[in-house]
């Protein structure tokens, strides 16, 4: 048969609007939706039978069930939110994929509130005025850090590259060749400070950059000194590098300005907690540094945010820059970024109550039951799968501790009838996409950044995954 006369049977988009599947189908997804899957399906199985010739073209019979069956599947994926939860059982407490920090629940409502209502966004309540959007986090961070001044934006990528352009454009930017870093592909030091018009002087080695090798890259055209914190990596080893008491000195002997990018800004001393040493904000303020940067969503625990603390004639500079516009933060995350500051102000109520700091600080025996109470959840099930608990190491990520293995516990899973590498995909795959590793064969779920009301769904995708024993 040619082709031609194959293609002249299909269906009409009319027909299969008659068709009973999708008359039911209608029920639920709105026409428009429908009648768009029916063209896509339509136009995929035309390709399809162009696409053929010889014995499998005469052989050819069009499947009327298959082409409905497309449309009411596809209906149904496209009317499903596409950005939504999902569970991870991997460990890695800030990954950047899986969208980093996870907002404290106590601040729920308050996010809520503002972003469904009008707000005191740019207004000043007391005198009815128009008031300053960054107004609303500047006190609580001053406070926190003992800043002079704050300015905040969308991340901490928007954060260098104002402070760089408002400082430094047209001019020379000293950088150790050991802080070249690159962050996550997108990020990358030299390409930053070429976007933002200023030149890198990039000094020493890297393994080995002394406050020498600085002071001799230092010339008229110097506008600022740069120091980044080598967040996703250390450099260990024969390896010196200069402190930033020693470059600020430099600096004012040479009215340089030191800027610093240190990357995740934590706030908390996490040496405390018995984490590994990250260097906090307050530090660098301390030590004299005069324009720090870093990011919310990182070990700070908020939403994605870039902020800038430091002197006020800098900071003053930077509002007036035209970026800053371009960068704004908005209003969802500005209300989220303050209710998590407000956290802050009673530390231990910080470490409880956001997230990161509670999954980062939480004691091994009680992932240990935690482990033990999805462990009894699962096994309750009589599924067609092997499983125990065992031991493990979880990941900071987002670029910070990078050298950090958290001890913890895991649920290790192998199923009997399917691969371990299809166990893994299927639960990807699941309505609530669940990720998980493979380690020895074995799927391995991290109990570390998995909640207590997620063991309900994790039970019951192992149950629609690999089926009863
Ligand atoms: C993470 C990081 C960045 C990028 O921060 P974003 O908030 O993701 O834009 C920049 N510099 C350093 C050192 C970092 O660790």
């Amino acid at each position: 048969m040619d082709k031609g006369k194959i293609l002249s049977k299909l269906p009409s988009v009319d027909e299969l609007l008659n068709n009973k599947k999708i008359i039911n189908l209608l029920e639920k997804v709105p026409r428009n939706v429908v009648v768009n899957e029916i063209r896509n399906s339509l136009e995929r199985y035309r390709k399809k039978i162009l696409s053929m010739d010889g014995e499998i073209l005469n052989k050819f019979k069009i499947d009327i069930d298959e082409i409905v069956f497309n449309v009411v599947d596809n209906s149904h994926e496209f009317m499903e939110m596409n950005l939504r939860e999902v569970i991870n059982g991997m460990g890695t407490v800030l990954h950047t994929n899986l969208g980093r920090a996870l907002l404290s629940e106590t601040i729920r409502e308050r996010v809520w509130s503002v972003a469904s209502g009008y707000s005191t966004l740019e207004i000043d309540v007391l005198t009815g005025k128009r008031g300053i959007r960054y107004s609303h986090v500047i006190e609580i961070i001053k406070f926190i850090t003992k800043a002079e001044d704050v300015l905040v934006v969308n991340n901490n990528a928007a954060a260098v590259m104002l402070a760089l352009s408002t400082m430094a454009k047209d001019r020379e930017v000293i950088v150790s060749r050991g802080e070249l870093v690159e962050i996550g592909g997108s990020f990358r030091v030299p390409d930053v400070m070429e976007q933002s018009g200023t030149r890198l002087v990039d000094v020493g080695t890297t393994n080995k950059t002394h406050l020498w090798d600085y002071e001799s890259a230092i010339n008229e055209n110097t506008a600022a000194l740069l120091k980044v914190h080598t967040s996703n990596y250390r450099i260990l080893g024969f390896a010196d590098s200069v402190g930033l008491g020693d470059l600020v000195e430099l600096g004012k002997k040479n009215n340089i300005p030191v800027i610093e990018d240190i990357g995740s800004g934590v706030l908390v001393d996490l040496r405390k907690y018995g984490l590994m040493y990250e260097p906090t904000v307050q530090e660098s303020v301390a030590a004299g540094v005069d324009v720090v940067t870093f990011s919310g969503d990182k070990l700070l625990g908020g939403p994605q945010a870039g902020i800038i603390v430091g002197k006020k004639r800098y900071i003053d500079k930077m509002k007036k820059n035209q970026l800053t516009r371009a960068f704004r933060i908005d209003k969802l995350t500005l209300v989220a970024l303050e209710a998590t500051l407000r956290l802050y102000l009673d530390e231990e109520k910080a470490m409880k109550s956001i997230p990161t700091l509670r999954m980062l600080t939480e004691p091994l025996d009680s992932i240990n039951a935690r482990a033990k109470m999805l462990y009894g959840m699962i096994v309750s099930k009589k599924l067609d799968l092997d499983v125990s608990i065992g031991e493990n190491y979880s990941e900071v990520g987002g670029g910070a501790l990078p050298l950090e293995k958290l001890p913890t516990y895991v649920i290790t899973i192998k199923a009997k009838n399917i691969s371990s590498a299809q166990l893994e995909d299927r639960l990807r795959k699941y309505s609530t996409p669940i990720f998980t590793r493979v380690n020895d064969d074995r799927v391995i779920i991290d109990l570390r950044t998995v909640k207590e009301k997620q063991y309900e769904t994790i039970v019951q995708a192992l149950v629609e995954t690999v089926g009863k024993q």
